[in-house]
């Protein structure tokens, strides 16, 4: 298969109450352990990057390694921007073949938010890629602005109402208590609020930093809407934990197609726990 939108998997996702897992997508050994892991679950699987991740791998090598993943596997692969933070950046990756774009204009004016949305969303439709996008705050655990109980920062309803109508988006990312990184302690998501999103939005709705949420929370989301969840920190995390493990108990082999095994297996489980955790 060749690369898909994000489109119809999210669509049936949202419809049927279950969600499309979107992992943090670094290297070739990550691709290939995220692909393993939603090819044995049989569900579709989103390969996700920010620009800094397409950067380091680079354009031409991102693309090549996301193609052939997508007609190797058995599974529907979509390639998605995460967090594209400006309209150059979103419009590089609709050139060079990304399926599916987040514009995040969360830190901008709700009017100017809207604009740059707006203008993603145009450009976008023309190519048939689906547009993501955020408001109100759901920031990163190591900044000092995050969502996780800060009322001020999650997204207001009333808001969310205008801004989806007026932009023409396909998927919504609210701020309701998750953030970036590694918790410091247990997140309480906010579910009321959720419900009042879902009430207004009619759109598949994603979670972003579900790292380290916990099942019961990230499953009781599913009846809210959420259709897309997003997963890196506890990827990086565990792939660096079992090569450092690895490399320090066999501090003589040098072979990396050896030593990247046992990290690309503990992510292969690791994926499959994830999306077994989002089916219905
Ligand atoms: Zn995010």
């Amino acid at each position: 298969m060749t690369l898909v939108t994000t489109k119809e998997m999210l669509k049936d996702a949202h419809q049927n109450h279950y969600a499309i897992g979107a992992f943090g997508a670094h290297n070739l050994e990550i691709i290939k352990a995220i692909i393993a892991g939603a090819e044995a679950i049989g569900s579709p699987v989103i390969l996700q990057t920010t620009s800094s991740t397409y950067r380091y791998v680079e354009m031409p090598y991102m693309i090549a390694l996301a193609k052939a993943a997508a007609e190797q596997a058995k599974i529907p692969v979509a390639l998605h921007l995460d967090h594209g933070e400006s309209f150059q950046v979103v419009t590089e990756c609709l050139s060079a073949g990304y399926t599916s774009v987040m514009i995040d204009g969360s830190k901008l004016s709700l009017e100017d938010n809207i604009a740059l949305v707006r203008k993603v969303t145009d450009a976008a439709s023309s190519l048939g890629v689906p547009v993501e996008a955020e408001l109100g705050t759901i920031g990163s655990v190591e900044d000092d602005l995050v969502s996780m109980e800060d009322q001020a920062l999650f997204t207001d309803p009333l808001m969310a109402e205008r801004f989806i109508r007026e932009t023409g988006i396909d998927s919504f990312a609210p701020a309701f208590g998750t953030a970036h990184g590694n918790y410091k302690k247990e997140p309480k998501l906010q579910f009321d609020l959720l419900g009042k999103i879902q009430a207004v939005s009619n759109l598949p709705l994603v979670m972003h930093g579900a790292s380290g949420v916990p099942k019961e929370s990230v499953r009781k989301s599913l009846d809210y809407g959420v259709a897309k969840v997003n997963f890196s920190t506890e990827l990086k995390d565990l792939f660096a934990e079992e090569l450092r493990a690895y490399l320090i108990a066999n501090p003589k082999e040098s072979d990396p197609r050896k030593y990247f095994i046992p990290a690309r297996e503990a992510l292969i489980e690791l994926v499959k726990t994830k999306i077994a955790m989002l089916q219905k």
